[in-house]
């Protein structure tokens, strides 16, 4: 056991709204749902959502996480993840014969509509994002056209559009609106013949979580974001806390916690990424529970009371029955 000095008492002040998304709700329940319907194997293209635990607990029920196709075998049960995939994905699964049950989030299948939409109008997409990112790579394997990506104003710069092109801009969910907003000024400015999606299609939930670490940020000496370390709007939280001048980790299990942080703290700012379940924030309380005296607090932001349907192969009423009778995960555990 590691001998941890005493301290002063420490304040905990948790960020609200923090954790699960609606999309990550619906895409785990899918998979739980799925598992029930078919039993196991279910195959799940990429983790279902960031976060080792979720993914831990749901393998435990029998699912399968593959990134390559050629590792499901043919005709089986294939969820997408909440990120979405490229047509490519698609056109692999029906080929083999699989019963592709989609959890791409509603707002990540929006950015593919926006995508496309633009696409056929024959203007130039720019999407901005992160190259490489899961979702990035489903949206650019979306749109059936050349897509630009771009993830800074010097990289619109750069772009070698005439500045008469006929431009449309689509985002990654996981950057909010202040993430987008210098990038987008950039776009608009060199290219006067602009459009991009409404305010209402950008992903609430990122939106949310920013500002509730923002909320935060000011009133505490550190932050800690309970999150994965492959969970992109996780880092980003960890950014926008040291933005705003906070001392800030990532903490992705509570055994990550280093007690060398907690020197001279007093004050202590907790939020969590839209893939981390709660018990992950309680059991990271509780170590800071047994090396300090410690009061807990919530800074209430921004209720949220969105819930997207299932996808409706597993969105029959009649499996509420057995899902009472299922163990829970650990978004409801303890
Ligand atoms: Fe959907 Fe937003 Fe959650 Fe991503 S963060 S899964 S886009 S609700």
């Amino acid at each position: 056991m590691q001998s941890i000095p005493p301290g002063p008492p420490l304040r905990v002040v948790l960020g609200s709204p923090r954790g699960f998304c609606a999309g990550v709700e619906r895409a785990i329940e899918t998979v739980e749902r799925a598992l029930i319907m078919h039993g196991a194997p279910v195959y799940v293209r990429h983790e279902i959502v960031h976060n080792a635990r979720v993914c831990a607990e749901l393998r435990e029920k029998g699912a399968i996480f593959v990134e390559d196709l050629a590792d499901v075998p043919p005709r089986s049960v294939l969820i997408y993840s909440a990120h979405g995939v490229p047509i490519s994905v698609e056109t692999a699964a029906d080929a083999a014969g699989h019963r592709v049950i989609d959890a791409t989030c509603p707002l990540v299948a929006k950015v593919h509509k926006n995508g496309r939409r633009y696409a056929a109008e024959g203007r130039q997409v720019i999407l901005i994002g992160h190259r490489g990112h899961v979702e990035v790579e489903g949206t650019l394997g979306q749109v059936e056209a050349e897509v630009a990506t771009v993830a800074s104003v010097a990289e619109v710069e750069a772009l070698p559009f005439p500045c008469d092109a006929r431009i449309a801009y689509i985002t990654q969910t996981t950057l909010s609106v202040s993430d987008t907003r210098a990038v987008i000024e950039a776009i608009a400015a060199r290219w006067p013949d602009t459009v991009g999606p409404e305010t209402r299609d950008i992903c609430y939930a990122t939106q949310n979580r920013q500002e509730a670490v923002r909320a935060i940020a000011a009133d505490v000496e550190l932050i800690l974001i309970v999150g994965a370390r492959n969970s992109s709007n996780s880092n980003r939280l960890v950014e926008i806390a040291a933005a705003a001048g906070c001392a800030a980790h990532l903490v992705p299990e509570p055994g990550d916690l280093d007690p060398a942080w907690l020197e001279g703290v007093t004050r202590l700012g907790i939020s969590a990424g839209a893939s981390a379940p709660e018990s992950l924030v309680r059991e990271t309380v509780a170590r800071l529970a047994a090396w300090r005296e410690i009061t807990v607090e919530t800074r209430e932001g921004v209720r949220e009371d969105i819930a997207f349907r299932l996808p409706r192969t597993v969105d029959d009423a009649a499996m509420d029955t057995h899902l009472c009778n299922a163990p829970p995960i650990s978004r409801a555990a303890g």
